[in-house]
């Protein structure tokens, strides 16, 4: 039985003050909602946050001690060394990263990532010991164009094809249709399902189906404290990666709720 995973992506957001305040507040919402601790402690519910690099080792302080866990938003494929400005996925893992989210559809689509360097930060990112978030999803226009299974048959084999089936047991999915992210329109339960189960069947052609079956696949795009509870019922939908409403507690709390209902 998959549990639920629910994971805040932070984005370009929060000052050092702002972040730390934040994560308090989530440890202490958490601590006070008997539902949500039950969740975690069960292991039924994953929750982690993914703050900006540079309050990454603030927030793994305060967050120590609770179940929420701590990821990064990018990494780099090479090994430390001569590259200016980037980080790798060793240093991640020093500073208390257990999670890494790859592939993010703003990475795609505004810094120019290819599926190729994706699958190598990947690789990178398992091997410094790091669990991947695997960001998926179709634009607007790929949807209209009825292309959204392509689309995300194309990224999974970019990232993954050819890799062991051991690369799964430290990876996670998010599916999040690129125009729903951020743009208060979320995909409706039926659309996230066909989508979640599309993903799972392709997953199941690489790997075979009972790693397949055992993948958490989030949703990510406008998911809320509104929507969360019949998205996240969504069989083969398995938590959420949350973008807006994971930057405050009052928001994300609810969707945490809603996982462990
Ligand atoms: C995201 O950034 O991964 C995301 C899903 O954003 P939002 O929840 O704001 O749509």
């Amino acid at each position: 039985m998959r549990g639920k995973f629910v994971a805040g992506n932070w984005k370009m957001n929060t000052d050092h003050a702002s972040g730390l305040a934040l994560a308090k507040s989530l440890v202490d919402g958490i601590r006070a909602d008997a539902a949500i601790s039950a969740g975690l402690a069960s292991g039924k519910l994953r929750t982690a946050v993914c703050p900006p690099f540079p309050y990454l080792a603030a927030v793994a302080g305060a967050i120590q001690g609770s179940k929420v866990e701590l990821g990064a938003q990018n990494c780099y494929m090479e090994k430390p060394g001569a590259f200016t400005g980037e980080v790798a996925a060793s240093m991640l893992k020093d500073i208390g990263c257990g999670l890494v989210v790859l592939g993010h559809s703003e990475r795609r689509h505004k810094m120019g990532e290819t599926d190729a360097q994706i699958k190598a930060k990947l690789v990178a990112a398992q091997a410094a010991g790091l669990e991947v978030i695997l960001c998926l999803g179709e634009t607007l226009a790929e949807r209209q164009a009825e292309k959204t299974f392509s689309v995300l048959a194309e990224q999974i084999a970019g990232a993954l094809g050819g890799l062991p089936v051991e690369t799964l047991a430290k990876l996670v999915i998010a599916y999040e249709p690129v125009w729903a992210i951020g743009t208060g329109v979320n995909a409706s339960p039926a659309q996230a399902q066909e989508a979640h189960a599309f993903i799972r069947k392709d997953l199941a052609k690489h790997f075979g189906q009972a790693a397949a079956d055992k993948m958490i696949i989030q949703y990510g795009g406008s998911l809320t404290a509104d929507n969360a509870r019949e998205i996240l019922s969504q069989p083969d939908v398995d938590g959420g990666l949350v973008g807006g409403a994971s930057l405050d507690a009052k928001k994300f709390l609810p969707i945490l709720q809603a996982a462990v209902a």
